[in-house]
């Protein structure tokens, strides 16, 4: 139920940006999801129409969604690789120390009035 904590939490955020704007009225909200970030597309386009009946300015907003991919940068060669296809071992030298370089979060990229 990761997925349902963060759209709460995302329908509040809109909420109160909304409110400090005087808008009533969401058209659409754009997800940034990253593929390290541990949630699932799918369920947020599965919670969504339920979240949307608690928060009154989401009423008639779509959702889109933006799938992030994660990159890691290698400790051992430098070498920038992406971290899930590669299981978060360089493909290069096998090295496991890195540093992520993104696509570990889930972000509101853009909401749209
Ligand atoms: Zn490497």
């Amino acid at each position: 139920m990761h997925e349902l904590g963060l759209l709460t939490q995302m329908a509040e955020t809109v909420t109160r940006a909304a409110n400090e704007n005087n808008i009533d009225h969401v058209c659409g909200i754009v997800l940034e999801v990253g593929e390290a970030s541990g949630a699932l597309p799918y369920t947020f386009e599965e919670y969504f129409p339920m979240i949307k009946e608690d928060y009154p300015v989401l009423r008639d907003a779509s959702l889109r969604l933006l799938s992030i991919k994660s990159r890691a940068l290698c400790a051992g060669c430098n070498a920038v690789y992406d971290l899930m296809k590669n299981e978060g071992a360089c493909p290069r030298c096998g090295e496991k120390a890195k540093t992520v370089l993104g696509g570990t979060d889930v972000i509101i990229k853009q909401i749209l009035y």
